[in-house]
């Protein structure tokens, strides 16, 4: 266990992060997979920013009461509600359509990320690994965006893939049986030695998270309401990041041209 959780509740590992940047597909991504990961960060005295590719304007079972127009505002609304709970004031939109961003042109939507990543000077990196966490098509595009745009970035910042470890996934296997999230089989998951960097909140840094994740109501309300309070605290409790080398091979090749740039939300 403590090679799983080594450096839990470390602040100096915390503090050697130095700026972080998370690099995100929709708003509530951030929060499930590093809302503590920020606070701590935060409360360490780092700097933390926030990118996130879409407004998730179709994250909803109900388009006729939640359309795109009014769903992509109040999902903005909720992503800053939700950043403002851990501390976090600097937040980036990438201009791209929920849903689409495998067909986003990639070489410019990984410009923009490097371009923020130059100009916050990022320490680190935290994105999505290969597998998009749950699959989906927008977290494997995105993660792949931040992956080479780290590989590029001028500080050649550390780059930490988020993870479930094995021992986590078999401890949710009932609740992932009865609300399958990840589909049948749970997410793909790594071996604790291949953990680089892992939470385990518990008292107020669990609080902390939990309100984080409330104030994306849209997306977690109902969630929490099937799995319940308990499962779903336990369910959220634990972060794991695996270090991921910087793509380096794409380093000089997606064509020219420049980039509009990301919008900044302070
Ligand atoms: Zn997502």
């Amino acid at each position: 266990m403590p090679r799983l959780l080594r450096n839990f509740d470390s602040v100096p590992a915390v503090r050697r992060l130095g700026t972080v940047v998370g690099v995100w597909a929709h708003p509530d991504d951030e929060a499930y997979l590093s809302a503590g990961l920020m606070a701590a960060a935060v409360d360490a005295g780092n700097h933390v920013v926030c990118v996130t590719a879409t407004r998730g304007e179709h994250g909803t079972s109900d388009p006729a009461r939640w359309p795109p127009r009014r769903l992509a505002p109040a999902r903005e609304r909720e992503l800053y509600a939700s950043l403002a709970a851990l501390g976090v004031h600097q937040h980036f939109w990438l201009p791209y359509e929920d849903g689409c961003c495998t067909t986003a042109d990639s070489a410019e939507a990984t410009r923009m990320v490097q371009q923020v990543l130059d100009d916050v000077r990022a320490d680190t990196v935290v994105t999505f690994g290969p597998d998009g966490m749950t699959g989906h098509p927008d977290h494997i595009a995105v993660g792949r965006w931040a992956t080479v745009a780290a590989g590029r970035a001028r500080r050649r910042p550390r780059l930490l893939h988020a993870a479930k470890t094995i021992a986590w996934r078999e401890s949710h296997t009932d609740l992932h049986r009865r609300v399958p999230v990840f589909g049948p089989d749970g997410p793909q998951a790594v071996e604790p030695s291949e953990v680089a960097f892992a939470l385990r909140l518990c008292g107020a840094a669990l609080d902390r998270k939990m309100t984080a994740l409330i104030a994306h109501a849209s997306q977690t309300a109902d969630l929490m309401k099937a799995m319940g309070d308990a499962a779903y605290r336990g369910w959220v409790a634990d972060e794991y990041f695996v270090e991921a080398p910087p793509d380096w091979t794409a380093a000089n090749g997606d064509g020219e041209g420049a980039a509009a740039g990301a919008r900044e939300v302070r």
